[in-house]
């Protein structure tokens, strides 16, 4: 028995072309806010990333929050809330991984009853902590959310003992495996926001899965070689980490064709 992917979206927001891709042109298009489930033979169902959710409405409701809804417009369908479409899939969460603490990847965690055990990275919670009410906004996390995450109490990755990396993935690293039996590996993803990780599932129904949160914007981008932006990157977090993560992962997706990557916001893993 293997792991499954079930790859759905839980909203979007609207933005122009270019900011997700250096070579785009400046129309607005629709980025997905993309979640996985894993159904995992040994561990029950894991979350990966939660997209929106009233939460986040609640939280982008005051000024100065409201300019972040203004600046990225999302939507929320009743249907494709996160509690709905759980159900209709009968799952039954054990634990949520959050890539990292953008609002869009931790919203849809506040509407699950009860919130699962969360893991999340030492550094990304280290940072939730720090700065103003303007700051954290700036970093992508308004503070009504920041709030109802600081009452979590989350395991964190770079707990989990370090194994050797998958084939093809040196550049990358390190990785630790928070499934105990190797199925499972979270691996730093740094540049976007602070202290990201993905999580790499070495055997899947599907084959090797790469859920790389928003390491890259898409799939064609990586096989195009075409990051972000400069000021993309610069706004969201080091545009030179991010550069070196973006490169590793094309090396690997060029190295490596049997791995299916799934980068949160592609509309072509989240159709
Ligand atoms: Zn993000």
């Amino acid at each position: 028995m293997l792991p499954e992917i079930i790859p759905f979206r839980v909203g979007y927001c609207s933005a122009p072309a270019r900011l997700s891709r250096r070579d785009a042109g400046w129309w607005p298009i629709r980025f997905p806010a993309g979640v996985v489930l894993i159904r995992h033979p040994g561990l029950g169902d894991i979350l990966f990333d939660t997209g929106y959710g009233p939460a986040f409405f609640e939280a982008t409701r005051p000024i100065p929050e409201r300019f972040y809804r203004w600046l990225t417009p999302a939507h929320l369908d009743r249907d494709q809330r996160l509690p709905a479409q759980l159900g209709r899939h009968g799952a039954q969460i054990r634990h949520v991984v959050l890539s990292h603490l953008h609002a869009d990847h931790v919203a849809g965690l506040f509407g699950m009853d009860p919130i699962p055990p969360v893991l999340t990275s030492r550094k990304s919670w280290a940072h939730l902590h720090q700065g103003s009410r303007l700051a954290t906004l700036k970093a992508g996390c308004p503070e009504g959310l920041r709030r109802r995450l600081q009452a979590l109490s989350p395991q964190f990755f770079e707990g989990f003992p370090q194994v050797p990396p998958p084939e093809g993935g040196s550049s990358l690293g390190p990785f630790h495996d928070i499934s105990g039996t190797g199925s499972l590996l979270a691996v730093a993803l740094p540049g976007h926001g602070h202290g990201q990780f993905g999580l790499y599932l070495p055997r899947t129904t599907g084959g090797p899965a790469f859920l790389i949160a928003d390491a890259a914007w898409s799939r064609q981008a990586l096989r195009d070689g075409c990051p972000p932006p400069d000021y993309t990157l610069r706004r969201l977090g080091d545009a030179a980490a991010y550069l070196a993560t973006f490169s590793a992962l094309a090396d690997l997706a060029r190295n490596r064709p049997d791995i299916t990557f799934w980068p949160s916001h592609c509309p072509e893993a989240f159709a």
